[in-house]
């Protein structure tokens, strides 16, 4: 059979909602064509635009410490990284970029930072209990990494929504090679199994070209989001860090993250997926494409503009000279390019809803 027909039945497949098997995931991921590409990109922007329209929700993303006590081989933040720049908002600050953001239209404050064990957990339950407080009609998400039941429950009682937590790579050998013996697969998984528990609206997703990432590894990727249903993926492309073991490595592709976005529109009709930063440093045009191959979120940054050249996950990092504002306006603009526009939501997950509806 020819390989535009095959890549064609496997699409109709997974938009029909019928899971592939690993090796059809993997073919489908290698059989990447303009062709291929033409019909997958057409039917994930059909499915965006029948469940949200033209709407793009935006997430404010408060970049709250460039400590961490891990050592991720991958990430410019990783603890043996000795140039880094650290430093850690107050509370205070952190109220601050809320409210800036909330005048410009956050309904969503993303509090990202590395595993910093100088935030005790109460400290983190307070700040989430206050932002709840002075932003009632907003929704909190953390994403500060692996941490236990008991701490995720009293962080979901202070009032947080969501999590974020990349599995970064689902396949255990692939793991490993990516993070030092101290972390694991297993617990990583274990804390989004326990985050969806507990009620969190969670977002589990992996980087596409990481070192040693082989076609398999990305089928492991599709199959394990499946098995975990999340309502939210972020992925983006593995971007080198000069100041990290993988300094030398090859970036991923905005082209390859692009089909990956489309595929998983198809998945997951209703997801939350974010046109990542990752994704408009590897290509300018990066957060433009994505939405045109399925997404529809984006994360601009709301960290006080003198910390944002800190929090370097990866060389080049797009976005970090401009205020809010100016970030939104020129997002915006693009979003408007493509046919697409911001909206003033909380953009809550609809995936729980649905499953519900389903079940009746
Ligand atoms: N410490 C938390 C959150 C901060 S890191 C955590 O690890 O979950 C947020 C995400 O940045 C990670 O999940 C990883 O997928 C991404 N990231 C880190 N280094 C990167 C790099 N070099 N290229 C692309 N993405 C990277
Ligand atoms: Fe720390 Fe997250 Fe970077 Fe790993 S990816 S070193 S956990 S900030």
């Amino acid at each position: 059979m020819c390989l535009v027909v095959r890549m064609k039945k496997l699409i109709d497949r997974l938009e029909r909602n019928h899971v592939l098997t690993h090796s059809e995931f993997a073919a489908l991921i290698d059989g990447q064509s303009q062709e291929t590409e033409a019909d997958l990109f057409a039917r994930a922007r059909a499915i965006r635009q029948r469940e949200y329209g033209t709407d793009v929700y935006i997430r404010g993303l408060i970049e709250f410490t460039s400590y961490c006590k891990n050592d991720c081989y991958y990430c410019g933040l990783r603890r043996s990284n000795a140039k880094a720049q650290r430093y850690r908002l107050t509370e205070e600050e952190i109220l601050h970029c809320c409210a800036a953001g909330w005048k410009l239209g956050f309904r969503t404050f993303v509090l990202q930072g590395g595993e910093d064990p100088a935030f005790s957990p109460e400290d983190i339950a307070g700040i989430v209990r206050h932002i709840k407080t002075q932003f009632p009609d907003c929704a909190v998400t953390l994403s500060c990494g692996e941490h236990s039941r008991a701490v995720y429950r009293l962080w979901r009682q202070a009032g947080a929504d969501r999590y974020l937590l990349r599995h970064e790579t689902a396949g255990e050998a692939h793991y490993r090679k990516l993070h030092p013996p101290a972390m694991s697969l297993e617990n990583r998984k274990q804390c989004l199994w326990n985050l969806k528990k507990l009620g969190y609206q969670v977002g589990a997703g992996f980087m596409v070209g990481s070192p040693w990432q082989r076609t398999e590894n990305l089928a492991d990727d599709l199959l394990f989001l499946h098995d975990l249903q999340p309502d939210m993926i972020g992925i983006g492309p593995f971007l080198p860090h000069h100041e990290t073991p993988f300094a030398q490595e090859a970036p991923g592709t905005s082209e390859q993250t692009v089909y990956l976005l489309a595929i998983l529109r198809l998945m997951f009709p209703a997801v939350l997926l974010p046109a990542t930063t990752a994704l408009g440093t590897i290509d300018p045009q990066g957060r433009e494409k994505g939405m045109l191959a399925g997404a529809n979120v984006v994360m601009p940054n709301l960290s006080p503009i003198a910390v944002r050249k800190k929090y370097l996950l990866y060389d080049n990092k797009a976005c970090t000279g401009e205020e809010a504002a100016e970030c939104l306006a020129c997002l915006n603009r693009r979003m408007q390019t493509v046919g697409y526009h911001l909206t003033v939501s909380r953009g809550d997950s609809r995936m729980r809803h649905e499953m519900e509806e389903n079940k009746k």
